[in-house]
C-alpha cells in the first residue's frame, strides 16, 4: 500500500471515529461504536486477505451514511467516488420500515459490487460474533436466532466473492447459534 493509501485509511478511521463519537453498541457494556467498523476492516484484511485500500476505507466508513450526519457528497469529497459509492451501496434506506429494509438487503445483495459484497460479508461476520459473545441485553433468544438466520440469507446471496470470509461466516454462524442456544 502506498503512503497516500495508508494516509487515506487512517483518515477514514479518524473520520468515522469523529462521526460515531456519541454512539454506543448494543452490548451490555455499551462499547464505543467505532469498535465495530474497525473490527470489520480488520476482518477483511486479516481473515479475508483484502488489501485494497478503497474497500478497507469503505469498511471503516460503512455506517456513517446510515447512522450519522454524513452526506454522500462529503464522503466523495474526503475519500473519492469509489469509496463513497461502496458506502452508499451498503447503506439501507432508512425511510423504509425495518422489515422491508431487511428484505431488500437479501434481494439486492447479489447485484452489489465486489467491494460492497466484501464489506457486507465482514459486517455480518462481526455482528454474529458480537451477538454470540456479548449479546444485546434486551434481545431474547428468538430475536438473536432470527438475526442469525437473516444474516445467512444475505451472505448466501454474495457467495463466491471470498472463500475465506465465507468459511469464517459459516463458522461464526454455527458456533454462534450453538453458543446462543446454550446460553438461553
Ligand atoms: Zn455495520
Amino acid at each position: 500500500m502506498s503512503q497516500s493509501e495508508v494516509a487515506s485509511l487512517l483518515k477514514a478511521a479518524s473520520f468515522a471515529a469523529g462521526k460515531h463519537r456519541m454512539q454506543r453498541r448494543k452490548d451490555a457494556e455499551a462499547s464505543p461504536y467505532i469498535n465495530h467498523p474497525l473490527a470489520i476492516a480488520h476482518i477483511l484484511c486479516s481473515e479475508g486477505g483484502v488489501t485494497d485500500s478503497t474497500i478497507l476505507a469503505a469498511a471503516l466508513l460503512h455506517d456513517t451514511l446510515e447512522d450519522t450526519q454524513t452526506s454522500p457528497g462529503e464522503l466523495e469529497r474526503e475519500f473519492g467516488p469509489v469509496v463513497a459509492a461502496i458506502v452508499a451501496e451498503v447503506t439501507d434506506d432508512k425511510s423504509l420500515p425495518k422489515e422491508e429494509r431487511k428484505r431488500l438487503q437479501v434481494a439486492k445483495a447479489s447485484s452489489k459490487s465486489e467491494g460492497a459484497k466484501l464489506v457486507k460479508l465482514a459486517d455480518k461476520i462481526s455482528n454474529l460474533r458480537d451477538i454470540a459473545a456479548t449479546p444485546p441485553a434486551d434481545w431474547a433468544l428468538e430475536r438473536r436466532e432470527g438475526y442469525f438466520r437473516w444474516a445467512k440469507e444475505v451472505v448466501d446471496e454474495v457467495r463466491g466473492v471470498n472463500a475465506r470470509l465465507e468459511a469464517a461466516f459459516d463458522h461464526a454462524y454455527e458456533q454462534g447459534l450453538r453458543a446462543t442456544r446454550e446460553a438461553a
